[in-house]
């Protein structure tokens, strides 16, 4: 079972779309940390993941690296080989946490929703200072130094007349070669704001299309999952997320649940508790969950994109219409949108033969 440890609720931003409730003075301590750990290595053999995600997990730095040194320690006397990786707003980055995030081969994902204006629009300092230029000048580090770097951005209705700016500024102009955008979901989401953001997907369709042309490789979120959905030959539940099953979150204060947004809500997700690192697992909670979340999305069926849209995430399902397996109206019309861009890239670059294209996805 993979885990996620959420170590705070406390954060350097506050971002306008956060989903972290109760957000301020609360940390996971080093004992609940720990314990979680020996449940993390109890339940696995071989290959498992150990995240870091918060709030802002760097808040928790010193913590972080007593966690790191113990759960190395117990892995190998188990035998399993932990991956580990960080959600950060890349605020804190500095030389110490470049080193241990080298030393230990980190995969760090970092924040940016693209070029200056856009940013600081949805993710001010609380400090006040400039948050788009405290995280780039620590990208422009971390660049050299992470072995596994990706940058997520939110697209708003705030933002949406700059996507393509966004995207192109993130991977041309700071050469990210890893760009995960998604929207906020959650947001006030009109039908005008829809149709600007197909105009500025049909810019980025050519983008893409130029990009791959001159033979650069890069993974556009966008459009790559959706055609790895189709060469993979469709998505089903539990390929994204296996919550209960593959997958759990700890908070801070040791309960476990299904994973990150749960974590972020607590009160709303006091159902969903799935154990804590006092008592363990509750199996037959997570069998419960696991279910639920593997049922087919009924609204799905019958839709000649079923399989190919990234619906799959039982976290965002749950926050936005309080089921797992229920896909929020405003996810589905964002699918229903990009998946025939996505086959139009595909087909057309495969009919070409496109060499960064094949290299990419075949
Ligand atoms: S960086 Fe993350 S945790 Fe912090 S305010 Fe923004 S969304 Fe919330
Ligand atoms: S377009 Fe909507 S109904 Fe069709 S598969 Fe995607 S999410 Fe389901």
């Amino acid at each position: 079972m993979d885990m996620i440890l959420f170590m705070t609720r406390e954060c350097t931003l506050e971002c306008r779309y956060c989903y972290v409730e109760h957000k301020y003075g609360s940390f996971m301590k080093k004992e609940t940390a720990f314990k979680a750990i020996d449940l993390f290595i109890a339940e696995n053999d071989g290959i498992a993941k150990l995240s870091f995600f918060g709030g802002e997990p760097l808040l928790c730095f010193d913590l972080i690296k007593d966690c790191v040194g113990y759960a190395v320690k117990k892995a190998a006397q188990k035998g399993v080989d932990i991956k580990f990786s960080i959600a950060t707003n890349g605020t804190l980055i500095n030389s110490e946490t470049l080193d241990f995030f080298e030393k230990y081969n980190f995969r760090v994902e970092i924040s940016l929703d693209g070029a200056e204006h856009s940013h600081n629009l949805n993710r001010p300092m609380r400090n006040k200072k400039n948050s788009y230029k405290e995280v780039v000048k620590n990208l422009k580090i971390l660049k050299q130094k992470a072995g596994q770097l990706s940058v997520v951005g939110v697209i708003s209705p705030l933002t949406v007349p700059f996507i393509s700016q966004n995207a192109k500024h993130v991977v041309d102009e700071l050469q990210i070669s890893n760009y995960i955008m998604a929207a906020d979901y959650t947001a006030d989401w009109k039908e005008e704001d829809l149709s600007k953001v197909l105009d500025q997907f049909l810019i980025l369709e050519e983008w893409y299309m130029e990009k791959s042309r001159k033979g650069d490789i890069f993974y556009f979120s966008v459009f790559d999952a959706h055609i790895f959905s189709h060469v993979k030959g469709g998505f089903k539940p539990g390929n994204f997320c296996d919550v209960g099953r593959k997958i759990c979150a700890v908070s801070e204060d040791g309960k476990i649940y299904p994973c990150v947004r749960f974590a972020g809500k607590p009160q709303r997700a006091e159902s969903y508790i799935l154990g804590d690192v006092d008592t363990g697992f509750n199996w037959k909670k997570c069998s419960e969950i696991s279910a639920e979340n593997l049922k087919p999305r009924h609204q799905c069926e019958g839709c000649s994109l079923d399989g190919r849209c990234t619906t799959y995430c039982p976290c965002l399902n749950w926050d936005m219409t309080g089921s797992l397996n229920e896909i929020p109206g405003i996810l589905c019309a964002y699918e229903s949108m990009i998946v025939p861009i996505a086959d139009r890239i595909a087909r057309t670059l495969f009919e070409e033969k496109n060499p960064s294209f094949m290299k990419k996805h075949y």
